[in-house]
């Protein structure tokens, strides 16, 4: 079999803090991977605080 072009986890980069990762670290969510959880809740957190006013 020829070799397959993989789109693999290598490149990946956090959506939370934009930082490249390890396909062991990276955390799965909304179709994006962050980090872990932490980054996700930033994600949410920014985009949220972009839409309105935080204290
Ligand atoms: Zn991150």
């Amino acid at each position: 079999m020829p070799e397959q072009k993989e789109v693999s986890e290598v490149g990946k980069n956090c959506a939370g803090c934009k930082k490249p990762m390890k396909k062991a670290k990276r955390y799965y969510r909304n179709g994006a991977y962050y980090c872990n959880k932490n980054c996700f809740k930033k994600k949410l957190a920014g985009e949220g605080a972009e839409a309105g006013a935080k204290a």
